[in-house]
């Protein structure tokens, strides 16, 4: 049997009709790495999150826009644009119903913020403005931009990618500040933005800075996806 892996939307209603999409790299991931892709649009009820959890075998968090900063208590800085509150009591709902309930998690990008503030972590709100670096982790003009991505060997990932140091692609204008509890970090740039984070005292729960599935045809990133699916099993 392939484990159904539920997807969080992303959610847009700026001069359109109001609408729930991800982009198809995410299901084309799971779908490569033997999983069926489940899309969630935005549920704020807590017992239905937890009715649809029950259906669900793994979770995978998607990139979006920033957390709003109010959840780790600092104010709002000018080059944060917050995700759609709806979205917000949406994605903290199924976050914390997961974690309760010890599903398998994959986060990518926004996705992996959102777990660390849940877990009571906080954020560096835009990295350009508030760390000095040499290092590009943004760069708007190039969306197959790369940076070099060093991987801790005593870690979960090392055993999943297999590899110290990797290529990744880079599209984040924030990064983890505080790390939330339970967390460790996993992996940097070399600057000390970190790019990866886990929890060993979870079955898994995994957090990448980068965006895996749209590196696919590389096995260190599909790697990702068939951990996931195999702790969806
Ligand atoms: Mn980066």
């Amino acid at each position: 049997m392939k484990p159904i892996i539920g997807i969080n939307c992303d959610y847009e209603e700026e001069g359109k009709q109001p609408y729930s999409f991800t982009n198809r790299d995410y299901s084309e991931a799971v779908i490569a790495a033997g999983g069926i892709p489940f899309l969630l649009p935005i549920i704020k009820d807590k017992n239905d999150v937890k009715f649809l959890l029950k259906k669900i075998d793994g979770l995978l968090l998607t990139g979006g826009n920033d957390v709003p900063p109010q959840r780790y208590s600092e104010e709002r800085h000018e080059k944060t644009v917050c995700v759609h509150p709806d979205k917000d009591i949406s994605d903290f709902t199924l976050v914390e119903t997961s974690i309760q309930t010890k599903k398998p998690i994959l986060a990518i990008c926004y996705g992996t913020q959102l777990v660390n503030v849940a877990l009571g972590g906080s954020l560096i709100q835009d990295i350009l403005s508030e760390v000095k670096t040499p290092i590009i982790h943004k760069d708007s003009k190039n969306e197959r931009y790369t940076h070099a991505v060093t991987i801790e060997k005593n870690s979960l990932l090392y055993q999943i990618i297999g590899a110290d140091c990797i290529e990744a692609n880079s599209t984040h204008h924030q990064a983890i500040k505080r790390l939330g509890n339970g967390l460790k970090d996993t992996a940097h740039t070399e600057d000390g933005i970190i790019e990866a984070v886990e929890w060993k005292d979870y079955p898994f729960l995994m957090g990448v800075q980068w965006h895996p599935e749209r590196m696919t045809d590389s096995p260190h990133h599909l790697a990702l996806f068939k951990a996931l699916i195999k702790a969806s099993k």
